[in-house]
């Protein structure tokens, strides 16, 4: 997926500052790593949803920015002289936004992201666009329903009447505009043993996700194949990529790209 560069590789320096903006595993993973050198400093960008976020090593700061430009004001006020945008692939608006401030102050972007799953044979997917379109798959079918999306993709599924929902978060919600659901609160990873474990225990007929990829919540993937469920899995919203800009799928590349 590597796209072609505009900006040439990083070179070692004594005065990197490098934004990293974060909230996934992979922007954890990479801030503990460049943490650890000399010579570069680390600012790990959170959006302040969760309530008790992991924290990396390194300087952490939390909230939006104010759009693109708020971003790029940072940007140029913190003499940042990297960006990498580690953030979910469903984060569109911070993705966009990356984009265009990366571009107005002149700032070399990386997009880290991790590759979608691809379905199986022994899968049973049925695909859906977005949420809206998860919600009508979910009235068409009916039963008892894991629902794997964030709590802003729940009002879809709002005018629901003939399913149970098993709804599993970070953080307790406020309150849910479902009909008739269960929450369980956990955070990944989560195991395939627990997985089918709950899968059983809530009697789950049909599981819907969106397609984040990565390891940390594959195993329910895993769990309905081995269950034989269908599994409506959500499309990633179509962010492009800057074509000028690289893109990678692993740390290792993204630590490669700013330390060759
Ligand atoms: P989004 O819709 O793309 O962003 C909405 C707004 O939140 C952005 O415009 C920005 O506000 C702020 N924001 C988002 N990520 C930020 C960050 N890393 N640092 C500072 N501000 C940030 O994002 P989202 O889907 O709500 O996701 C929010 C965060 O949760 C992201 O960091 C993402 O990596 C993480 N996450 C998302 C998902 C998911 O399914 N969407 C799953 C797991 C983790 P301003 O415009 O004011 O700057």
């Amino acid at each position: 997926m590597t796209a072609t560069a505009r900006w040439s590789p990083a070179r070692v320096s004594t005065d990197m500052r490098v934004l990293i903006l974060g909230g996934t595993q992979e922007a954890f993973q990479l801030a503990e790593r460049l943490a650890e050198l000399a010579g570069i400093e680390i600012i790990s960008s959170l959006a302040g949803r969760t309530r008790a976020p992991r924290m990396p090593k390194g300087q952490v700061r939390m909230g939006g920015f104010g759009g693109a430009e708020g971003l790029a004001r940072y940007l140029r006020a913190e003499h940042i002289t990297h960006l990498v945008n580690a953030t979910h692939p469903f984060a569109a608006r911070i993705s966009a936004n990356a984009m265009a401030a990366a571009d107005s102050a002149g700032v070399p972007l990386l997009r880290l992201l991790r590759p979608a799953w691809i379905a199986r044979s022994d899968d049973r997917w049925l695909a859906a666009q977005d949420a809206a379109e998860a919600a009508d798959l979910c009235r068409h079918e009916g039963g008892r329903i894991f629902l794997t999306l964030g709590s802003g993709e729940l009002e879809a599924f709002s005018g629901i009447h003939n399913a149970h929902f098993l709804v599993r978060m970070v953080d307790a919600p406020e309150g849910l505009p479902l009909r008739d659901c269960r929450v369980i609160t956990a955070r990944g990873p989560f195991s395939l043993q627990d997985e089918l474990q709950l899968l059983a225990e809530h009697r789950i007929g049909l599981l819907v996700a969106k397609n984040s990829g990565g390891d940390a919540t594959y195993a329910k993937i895993e769990a309905a194949r081995r269950m034989g469920l269908p599994v409506i899995m959500t499309a990633r919203p179509a962010v492009a990529v800057d074509p000028r800009s690289p893109a990678v799928a692993s740390v290792a590349d993204a630590f490669r790209w700013l330390r060759p």
